[in-house]
């Protein structure tokens, strides 16, 4: 086995020089982390499984046409990003109109939705189911919104949900709705709800400060030669000022002692080879990290790192002899007869994706779990099954397609299932005790990263290596669009968020619920049920036992109200009964009619603080 020192004189290595950080993952986080090492005069080697960079950001190129994983935008509220990105590509970035809809029922739909266009669509039959279980989940709305299913059905009514999120979720994440986190769906559609969603599409990009925004809903970038060619370009600098990237080095042991990383093994087509540093920069799925911890982690951390979730990915390629199958950039299938998930028509992204212009290249997405009956599906089969739903949809014509490759992607998505957030906290106690060791991106940090909040996790690990102290962990999904940034870049901190926010969820959660408090509907039912059937029974029976000739002549007018009630021992059980169930009946209709306007409070308060974080959220589809 080949072993490479960090510095010939490892006594030195405190200063700047001696140190190597050894990154691995050549995605845009460990591509990033090296840049932003040696922009601080440090050096590092970028040690990469594939042979090519990128990672999920890669762009296949197949016979001249190409393909990205998905698709992929550049956006970012973060400025130091957007710099980042316009300093490396000053020249080649397009800014793309947008167009994605939804397929459904053989219609599309815009997306985001526009109310008349969605009324057109669904026809006014639907509409008004769709309507009426929306009013009905606001009288009677999920009293515990725990998953999935229960959060969006609450804020959209039941209709709409199987409507427009039911089947595209399942086929993206492979399991029911009821059993995906409700964390995910806050996550992703913030507090948008169907009144919002209508407001806002009435009043266009409209802020409450009349503020009209031009958001990534209509345009995005994009460079002309799709994410990949960004990538490319960083490899170029950094190898340029020393940093090689090393193709066909796949990880597979991190040798550590004494409360630090030493080295990591790889696997290459020669064999094994070992690197030695100072610091080391993850961008490897957590799960994989932990299997290759030498000596093993605690069986706690370990078993935490093996129950982390993914869901992979596969892309049918199809080149088509038809220069403009649809106009969209991609369109989302929501019909449950067909298993593609979303298509992509990679010319709408960049018209230089296809080296022929009379042709086009699109790209059909399946959800899939690795070795899976898909996963496992010969090339060939895939791309007959893809071309036979793309036709069965009515998208392309089967005659059209001339050719087509399939890509596989493991580990597109890490899942946010109920317990992963326990299991990231494991993770992270055990990695205090390695502080040279830096996990940083997607799967390196197992969370739902877009190509920025990556790159952000590797410029703070790499300021960390030159003496700063920022938490990686703090930069989440979601942050940029929840605020302006301006403050936080000022402190170099844009785009961070103090996540995970489980405490802070809670107590925010718990702070609401104590303001909004519910009545228990059966409690209240009963509350009133048993006083008031045990009192009539007793102001009868005292009548009863106290006996005379006229007994309870006033209290006898109460058979006027209540049927059968007399006086006597029968009549007394007879209106203790009915007492009761009309009691009971009165207490649970008030209860639930109260608790359905503080429930219009309550999320009439959430929506005002937060309404200025919609249209943002509007954006937030799954990628
Ligand atoms: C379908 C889809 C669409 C998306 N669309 C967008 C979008 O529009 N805009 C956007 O900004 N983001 C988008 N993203 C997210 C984006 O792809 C990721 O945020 C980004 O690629 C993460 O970068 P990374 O470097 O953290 O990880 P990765 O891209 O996963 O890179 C990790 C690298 O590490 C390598 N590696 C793994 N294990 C080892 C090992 N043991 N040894 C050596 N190397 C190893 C991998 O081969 C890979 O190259 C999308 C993602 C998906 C799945």
């Amino acid at each position: 086995m080949l072993t490479e020192k960090v510095s010939s004189n490892e006594s030195s290595a405190n200063s700047a020089q001696s140190q190597r950080c050894v990154i691995i993952g050549a995605g845009p986080a460990g591509l990033t982390a090296a840049h932003e090492l040696l922009e601080h005069g440090r050096s590092a080697v970028v040690l990469e499984a594939d042979h090519q960079v990128g990672g999920i950001s890669r762009t296949v190129e197949y016979k001249g046409f190409r393909f990205d994983i998905g698709g992929h935008r550049f956006f970012s509220k973060v400025k130091m990003v957007r710099d980042w990105w316009d300093r490396m590509m000053p020249d080649d970035f397009l800014v793309r109109p947008r167009l994605s809809r939804i397929f459904y029922d053989d219609k599309f739909f815009d997306y985001p939705l526009k109310p008349l266009n969605a009324l057109r669509s669904l026809g006014l039959l639907e509409a008004a189911r769709i309507g009426i279980s929306f009013v009905t989940i606001k009288l009677f709305p999920y009293q515990e919104e725990n998953s999935f299913e229960q959060w969006v059905s609450n804020r959209f009514g039941r209709r709409l949900y199987e409507i427009f999120f039911k089947t595209y979720t399942e086929k993206v994440w492979g399991m029911p709705c009821s059993e995906i986190g409700a964390d995910w769906a806050a996550q992703r559609i913030k507090n948008l709800d169907l009144m919002t969603l209508v407001r806002t599409a009435f009043l266009g990009n409209q802020m409450s400060d009349g503020k009209i925004v031009t958001t990534l809903i209509e345009e995005f970038n994009y460079p002309r030669l799709g994410p990949g060619m960004m990538w490319e370009r960083v490899r170029e600098v950094i190898e340029d000022r020393g940093c090689p990237v090393e193709f066909g080095n796949r990880v597979e042991r991190i040798t550590h002692s004494g409360g630090r990383v030493r080295s990591v093994t790889a696997r290459t087509d020669e064999g094994l080879r070992e690197v030695v540093g100072t610091h080391f920069i993850s961008s490897m799925p957590i799960r994989d990290l932990f299997e290759s911890l030498d000596p093993p982690p605690t069986e706690e951390a370990l078993q935490a790192s093996r129950d982390l979730r993914y869901r992979d990915f596969l892309t049918v390629g199809l080149i088509l002899d038809c220069s403009d199958p649809f106009p969209d950039n991609w369109i989302y299938i929501h019909s449950d007869s067909v298993r593609v998930g979303r298509i992509q028509n990679f010319k709408a992204w960049s018209p230089e994706m296809v080296p022929d212009l009379s042709k086009s290249c699109i790209g059909l997405e399946y959800f899939v779990q690795e070795d899976d009956e898909l996963w496992r599906m010969a090339d060939k089969e895939l791309i007959a099954l893809g071309t036979r739903e793309t036709a069965a949809l009515g998208l392309i014509r089967a005659e059209d397609v001339i050719d087509g490759v399939v890509i596989r992607m493991p580990k597109a998505y890490p899942v946010y299932d109920r317990d992963y957030q326990n299991r990231l906290e494991i993770i992270r106690t055990y990695l205090k005790d390695l502080p040279n060791l830096q996990l940083v991106g997607r799967n390196g940090q197992h969370r739902y990263n877009n190509q920025d909040h990556s790159m952000v996790t590797a410029i703070y690990a790499a300021r960390n290596i030159t003496g700063s102290s920022y938490d990686v962990w703090s930069v989440n999904v979601e942050e940029e669009y929840l605020e302006e940034a301006s403050d936080r870049e000022a402190s170099g901190r844009s785009g961070d968020r103090q996540i995970p926010q489980r405490l802070e969820e809670g107590r925010a959660a718990r702070a609401l619920r104590d303001a909004f408090a519910r009545y228990d509907a059966m409690a209240l039912g009963f509350a009133l049920a048993i006083p008031a059937a045990l009192g009539l029974f007793a102001a009868t029976a005292i009548l009863l036992i106290k006996g005379g000739p006229a007994v309870g002549a006033n209290l006898s007018l109460l058979s006027n109200y209540i049927a059968g009630f007399r006086v006597s021992w029968t009549g007394a059980f007879i209106g203790m009964l009915e007492v009761g169930v009309l009691g009971f009946c009165f207490g649970w209709t008030m209860a639930r009619l109260i608790n359905a306007m503080v429930g219009w409070q309550e999320r009439a308060l959430i929506r005002r603080l937060e309404r200025r974080l919609t249209l943002e959220a509007l954006d937030k589809e799954v990628v």
